[in-house]
């Protein structure tokens, strides 16, 4: 069973400081979490986290994984300016980007962040920069379907991402010739993986890979990226990852390929975006509608723009009613925002415990690609962020967005007056 990380006492106190709908993080879990993945890799030396930003922007949130060792994974400049003002420095910053426009990599070269090459005519750009960084990373594509213990994961042959096996050498013998000393490599192959078995088959694909390009080419790789898609339990039924037996399994083949092909030393590092943050966060809103048509139907003051997974993915987030958690689930709601769009739905045909007009519906795993995927459809304001402090207290974040923000990009005519 999931319940919500904060009691519904605890949840109402902090909804009568703080409008609803808000985004709520949970600062404790946040941190166990950093840490237990770090204690699972901790066998390797070089291990680093470098979170994704996209998952979560939030400037107070990004401190504290910084405090827990992390570093951060950036894909826009926007990213790497917020990773500078946050006083990430130089190698703490991966850039993995992709269509990179030049200025980008000019930026990310700057701040000395690592370069994760997208594709074999980034090289072209590397050339121009105004120095040759010594260190780059190279994202592969192996093409075709990936499969995990028999069943395939996902279709790498459809992904924009990455180069194909012959690129990747193409890429590191030209950026040899450029003067390039180290390099690692990188995969992003599945998203939202909720398997033991996915990060050490994809370490066994990069390890395999980097230690052909090492004898094909000579070049020194020092470490080996194996990117975001850990997935998280959406469901109250599903298992979540055991991290220690994550790391072992990559272990085994670190130390069955890689030791014996003489690169024992190589780092490895992720790029966790959703498994850092996604179960640590709470769209909590209140029902401020009901409606009885075809169907029976809860209006809540938060829409799609403040949680979008459900209306592009149809994904699943579970709902708790604060105080009802454990009330009879005999009735059946569609859980929906008010946004002119039929796909503004949290929850179809979702048994839940029968909901009055001032209830607090909490959204679960909302902590990552939640608010950061929010928008301004139908003229819609985005949430507050508040933190759950870990000594129990609520702070505010990011304040909600007013009208007066709508309106600052607007150019009005001048006949209208404000
Ligand atoms: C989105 C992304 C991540 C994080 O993905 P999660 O699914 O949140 O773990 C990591 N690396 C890159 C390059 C990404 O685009």
């Amino acid at each position: 069973m999931k319940r919500p990380f904060a009691s519904a006492q605890r949840l109402r106190e902090i909804a009568a400081e703080f409008p609803t709908p808000f985004h709520l993080y949970d600062e404790r879990g946040i941190r166990e979490n950093a840490r237990q993945l770090q204690q699972a890799f901790a066998w390797n030396p070089g291990f680093k986290e470098y979170f994704a930003v996209k998952a979560n922007p939030n400037p107070v949130i990004l401190n504290i994984l910084k405090e827990e060792g992390c570093g951060v994974d950036c894909a826009t400049s926007t990213e790497l300016l917020l990773a500078e003002a946050m006083g990430f420095k130089g190698e703490e910053i991966m850039f993995s980007s992709n269509m990179t426009p030049f200025e980008s990599f000019l930026l990310a070269h700057r701040l000395g962040a690592i370069i994760n090459l997208d594709d074999v005519t980034d090289v072209e750009y590397i050339a121009q920069l105004p120095s040759i960084p010594k260190k780059l990373c190279l994202r592969y594509n192996p093409g075709g379907t990936f499969v995990v213990s028999n069943s395939i994961m996902d279709t790498p042959a459809e992904a924009k991402f990455g180069m194909t096996r012959s690129q990747l050498t193409e890429a590191v013998r030209a950026l040899l010739q450029l003067g390039v000393e180290e390099f690692g490599i990188h995969a992003f192959l599945v998203s939202n993986a909720v398997t033991n078995d996915y990060y050490p088959a994809l370490a066994r694909t990069l390890f395999q890979v980097v230690a052909e390009l090492h004898q094909e080419t000579g070049a020194r790789f020092t470490f080996i990226n194996l990117s975001g898609g850990l997935g998280i339990p959406y469901r109250p039924d599903q298992k979540p990852v055991d991290i220690s037996a994550v790391s072992a399994g990559v272990r085994r083949a670190f130390e069955e390929i890689l030791a014996p092909a003489g690169l024992g030393s190589a780092a490895v590092v992720t790029e966790l975006g959703r498994y850092m943050l996604a179960p640590y966060g709470h769209l909590v809103a209140t029902a401020i509608r009901r409606k009885e048509t075809h169907k029976s139907y809860i209006g809540l003051d938060a829409c799609a723009a403040d949680l979008m997974r459900p209306a592009i993915y149809r994904a699943y987030h579970h709902i708790t009613v604060a105080g009802k958690e454990d009330d009879p689930h005999d009735h059946i709601y569609d859980v929906v925002g008010g946004l002119c769009e039929n796909n503004d739905k949290f929850a179809i045909d979702r048994p839940l415990p029968q909901i009055e007009l001032g209830d607090l519906v909490i959204i679960h795993d909302t902590g990552a690609h939640g608010y950061s995927m929010g928008y301004n459809y139908n003229g819609r304001l985005r949430s507050a962020e508040i933190l759950l402090r870990t000594d129990g207290s609520a702070e505010l974040i990011r304040r909600a967005e007013t009208v007066d923000d709508y309106f600052a990009t607007m150019k009005f005519p001048q006949s209208v007056r404000l």
